[in-house]
């Protein structure tokens, strides 16, 4: 995972995850308070319509106060007198607000039943209407009290089937109470009043729980729907008996959703049943979902806008370590003039510019380095041309003395006294054209102007070759010279002469370096360190002077010698005879000419105990049915 996501990654889940917090914390507070609207206002309209009820009471005993004060009246029902009663109550009947008019005498007799119909004026009912049996009429009756307090009820009325709230009072003549009137006002009239007043819809709750109206929706005479909306005997007597009004379970009627509350529908002390207000839910599903909706699309907003900022924070912080990481990789590649660009005063631009500063210092180095290396590149091409100059120069001139030298030599029988010193002449103008040879050599090295000409070589054929130049320095220094499975080598694909010049090379350094009666061996295996790749290996061990750690990579660089000139002794082959310090040189450039290498593993110099030098030398092996 990149350093941008890992940075960008868990901001990114922390404001998803307040977001998500606080549309759900918004959204529960703005339902809550809206569903708490709700209750309240369903408690008001409770009241309300317990207030509502109170002043129909208050209506109705008006009305009845104006009939049972009329004139006359009470001695027209002490005699029942119907027809006194019509005439007195009927004129002033029409102008009362009031739907049902009764006038019973004392033994609960009807003696007047007017109800209002359709066209709002009152129809007189010749039939009986049972008002003296409905309990409240009777209980006022049966009490025979002309002072006695209101009654009231709530009833069918058999006439006309219609429910009615009745209100009775007595009425008297002098002291006696000689009947009653009574008041009533439809269910549907009365519903419709308290729905206006209470802006809420209202059912009442009769015997039992049954709903004996509503004005909800337009159902009003549904007696289905009626049924759907009564409630259990036990509920109905729970609520009855509550003192406030209670808030009830939502519902749903015609798909929409509706909260209800219900209360005691009680005037002054008498309990007429229940009564329940009704509000729609809409407002507050609708309003929570719009509220919900734009607090999901705000919050949206705002992660997007947080999102956008972490993104340009992450930016702030990450592209400036790009920078470094961009630079850092070209820097490693090579390309010094890179520089990160980060310009900032936090830690992060103390970094890049203490990178830059480095990589400054750095390019300066470089360049300061390229410069010597250039020099020195130089100064080893001069030094290559001298040699290649003066090797070019010196061996005509040695070639001649070599001739003439070798001519005096074989002039020497007739004087055998000079013989000595045309043998010293003969001997010094070979070692002088050896040295030459081996300058020469070392240019072509150099000059990359060495091209072997391969063939199959076997080892121990040149070791052989080699051993026999040195048959007479092994001899006279008495040293040991013994081979090792060099037989068993596979060919080498080589070319035969200047493996056999490395060979020379290294076996007149073991016999150099080797104190008289030392042990020199040559030995060959075959390793594998590359699979596929085998290689030959040949180690030429002594029991000499040994070399340092320190020189192991130094004595392969051309005119590089580990002892003091002036101790070397003169002979080519004397123990310690000193040579130009190119032998080593020469072997390297064969050996990677050849595409091998070669290295050496001593534990180091000492002229006391002798610990040895072992020179590996690893080359190719032809590969099979190769020329
Ligand atoms: P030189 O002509 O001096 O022998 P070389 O290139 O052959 O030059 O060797 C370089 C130096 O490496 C020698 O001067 C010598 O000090 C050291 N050296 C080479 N071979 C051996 C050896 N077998 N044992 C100890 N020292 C060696």
């Amino acid at each position: 995972m990149s350093i941008r996501f890992k940075v960008i990654l868990p901001y990114l889940l922390l404001t998803l995850i307040v977001a998500i917090t606080g549309v759900y914390v918004v959204t529960k507070l703005v339902a809550d308070s809206l569903s708490e609207r709700l209750t309240n206002q369903l408690l008001e309209s409770g009241r309300v319509v317990s207030d509502g009820m109170a002043r129909q009471e208050i209506k109705h005993i008006e009305v009845a106060r104006i009939i049972a004060f009329t004139r006359g009246m009470g001695e027209a029902l002490q005699n029942d007198d119907r027809g006194t009663v019509a005439g007195l109550a009927k004129p002033i009947a029409g102008g009362l607000d009031a739907e049902n008019l009764i006038l019973v005498n004392l033994q609960g007799q009807e003696l007047l039943h007017l109800i209002k119909g359709p066209d709002r004026t009152f129809q007189e009912t010749p039939g009986q209407g049972g008002a003296g049996n409905w309990p409240f009429v009777k209980t006022l009756l049966d009490g025979g009290d002309a002072q006695s307090l209101p009654q009231r009820g709530m009833d069918i009325n058999p006439l006309n089937h219609r429910y009615y709230y009745y209100s009775a009072i007595p009425v008297a003549v002098g002291d006696e109470m000689v009947g009653a009137v009574v008041v009533g006002t439809s269910l549907d009239t009365l519903l419709s009043v308290l729905k206006s007043t209470s802006l809420a819809d209202v059912t009442f709750y009769g015997e039992n729980g049954a709903a004996l109206g509503t004005t909800l929706a337009g159902q009003e005479n549904d007696p289905a729907f009626l049924v759907t909306l009564s409630i259990s005997p036990n509920l109905y007597r729970e609520t009855l008996n509550s003192e406030n009004i209670v808030s009830g379970e939502n519902f749903t009627a015609d798909g929409r959703w509706y909260s209800l509350a219900r209360g005691p529908l009680r005037v002054s002390n008498d309990q007429l049943g229940a009564f329940g207000v009704i509000l729609p839910l809409d407002f507050v599903v609708t309003s929570g979902a719009i509220s919900r909706n734009t607090y999901i699309f705000l919050f949206a907003v705002a992660m997007i806008a947080v999102i956008l900022v972490g993104y340009l924070i992450s930016r702030l912080i990450i592209n400036p370590l790009y920078s470094l990481v961009r630079t850092s990789q070209a820097i490693a590649g090579g390309d010094l003039t890179q520089r990160t660009g980060v310009r900032s005063r936090d830690e992060i631009g103390t970094l890049a510019n203490t990178f830059d500063e480095m990589t400054g210092r750095l390019q300066e180095r470089t360049a300061e380095l390229e410069r010597a290396n250039h020099i020195l590149a130089q100064m080893d091409r001069t030094k290559v041309s001298f040699i290649s100059v003066s090797a070019h120069e010196l061996r005509t001139p040695l070639t001649l003395i070599q001739g003439y030298s070798q001519m005096l030599l074989s002039k020497t029988e007739q004087d055998p006294s000079l013989k000595p010193l045309a043998r010293g002449l003969v001997d010094g103008s070979d070692r002088m054209l050896d040295v030459v040879n081996n300058m020469l050599d070392v240019t072509r090295i150099d000059s990359k102007l060495l091209k072997p000409l391969f063939d199959k070589v076997q080892v121990d054929e040149i070791v052989a070759r080699a051993q026999t130049t040195f048959e007479d320095a092994l001899k006279e220094r008495k040293l040991t010279l013994s081979t090792d499975q060099l037989d068993q080598l596979p060919p080498l694909h080589a070319d035969p002469d200047l493996l056999y010049k490395a060979f020379y090379h290294l076996m007149m350094n073991a016999i150099k370096y080797t104190p008289d009666g030392g042990r020199i061996t040559v030995s060959g295996r075959v390793v594998e360190e590359t699979p596929g790749k085998p290689e030959a290996e040949v180690v030429i061990s002594d029991t000499g002077i040994g070399i340092d750690p320190e020189h192991h990579e130094l004595v392969f660089e051309k005119f590089y010698q580990t002892g003091e000139l002036k101790l070397h002794s003169s002979g080519r082959t004397k123990f310690k005879g000193g040579g130009p310090g190119l032998g080593l040189a020469i072997v390297r450039g064969i050996v990677e000419a050849h595409g091998g290498r070669v290295w050496v593993e001593s534990p180091g110099h000492d002229e006391e105990k002798y610990p040895g030098s072992r020179f590996f030398m690893r080359l190719p092996l032809a590969k099979a049915g190769a020329a």
